[in-house]
C-alpha cells in the first residue's frame, strides 16, 4: 500500500466488487451515471462525483461508510472519504 493509506484502507483485506454494473439509486429514478463505485462496508454500487446525482458520495455521507472502490472494469483502486486517501491494489 502507498504512504497515502489510512486505517480504513489498511483494514480492507478483500475488495468488494460490484454485483451489478449499475447505480442502484439511478435505476430507481431513471437517471444517468458516468462511473460506478462500490461501498466497501455494505457492497452498494452507486455513481461517482462526475455523475449528476453523486450517489456514492451521498451514501458515504449519509451512512458513514468510509471506503469505496472503483467498480469500473480494469480499475483497481480504493478511496477513503474521511481521510481523502487513495490506494491502488
Ligand atoms: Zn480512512
Ligand atoms: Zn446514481
Ligand atoms: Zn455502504
Amino acid at each position: 500500500m502507498p504512504d497515502t493509506t489510512c486505517s480504513h484502507l489498511e483494514a480492507i483485506t478483500t475488495v468488494k466488487r460490484a454485483k451489478r454494473l449499475e447505480c442502484a439509486e439511478c435505476v430507481k429514478i431513471d437517471a444517468q451515471w458516468v462511473h460506478l463505485r462500490t461501498c466497501q462496508e455494505c457492497g452498494a454500487t452507486l455513481c461517482c462525483d462526475d455523475s449528476p446525482n453523486r450517489h456514492a458520495t451521498g451514501h458515504a455521507r449519509a451512512s458513514g461508510h468510509p471506503v469505496i472502490a472503483s467498480a469500473e472494469p480494469g480499475e483497481r483502486w480504493l478511496y477513503c472519504y474521511p481521510d481523502d486517501a487513495f490506494a491502488e491494489y
